[in-house]
Formats: C-alpha cells, structure tokens, sequence
C-alpha cells in the first residue's frame, strides 16, 4: 500500500488545506457578520484537525483571548487562558505556541500541525469572540521575553 509517502507530506497538506478553510470561513463570516460556522465548514475543520478542533471550540467558548496589536508594526500576538486560570499561553496562530503539547506533538513528533490554541486563536478572530488590545511594541516584545524567562 502507498502509504508512506502520504504520512510524510500530510501535516503540510492539511496546514494548506487549513489555511484555506479559514481563509473561506473569514469571507462568509464576513458577509454574515451574525452567522453561526456553517456546518460543512466545521465538518472540514473537524476532520482536519481532529480533537483538536473541538478543545479548540471549547477555550473559544470559555473565552479570554486577547489579541495584542503592536501600534506602528501592526504585528499580532494572542495570550490564550490554559485549563487553569493562571495558565496564560502567548500565541502566534500560523507559527508559534508556548504550550507543551506544542512543543511536543507539533515540533517533537510532527504528530499535528498546531496546537487547540493556536486553533482557537484563529477561531476567535474569525468569530470575533476576541479582544483586541492596542499596545506599543515594546510592550510585545516584553512580552514574548518574559515567556522566554518562563
Ligand atoms: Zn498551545
């Protein structure tokens, strides 16, 4: 069966197939502001990113995402709230999470393309169930090395 070649070329596939699920989701969501996430899209993004998906919808639902805007670069950054209250994980949807299945399932294991919070940051954007903070871009950048600290 030919089925090695497909595992190897699956994570990229389905980041692609992802971003354009994400990229037709933000234009219906777009010109029906007050729409639910139509169902073939959710049966799309289930099957793509699996469990994933559904933890992803619940920290949307638990709410508290923050999208962190720089004032001059434009540049964005996600604090996502963990299981724990106190648990706040510092998010670059497409890139980067600061959590451990990241660093384990996505970057050890290529066992998945990206982490819940990395879905649900991008979740929350598109259904605007984010808060958007302006901030200056020290301020960012303060932020990502006190992760680094961590
Ligand atoms: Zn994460």
């Amino acid at each position: 069966m030919p089925s090695a070649p497909q595992s190897v070329s699956k994570p990229l596939s389905i980041a692609k197939a992802g971003e354009a699920c994400f990229a037709g989701l933000q234009d219906f969501m777009c010109q029906n502001p007050n729409a639910e996430i139509p169902d073939e899209t959710l049966a799309s993004l289930h099957m793509l990113y699996g469990k994933n998906f559904a933890k992803a919808l619940e920290v949307v639902d638990s709410g508290g995402i923050t999208c962190f805007v720089g004032e001059r670069t434009g540049r964005t950054l996600y604090k996502v709230p963990g299981r724990r209250p106190a648990d706040q994980y510092l998010v670059f949807p497409a890139h980067f999470c600061s959590c451990q299945s990241f660093q384990f399932d996505v970057v050890g294991r290529s066992e998945a393309v990206c982490c819940k919070h990395q879905l649900a940051a991008r979740l929350a954007t598109v259904l605007k169930r984010v808060a958007i903070v302006t901030t200056c871009d020290i301020e960012l950048a303060r932020m990502l090395l006190e992760q680094c600290d961590g």
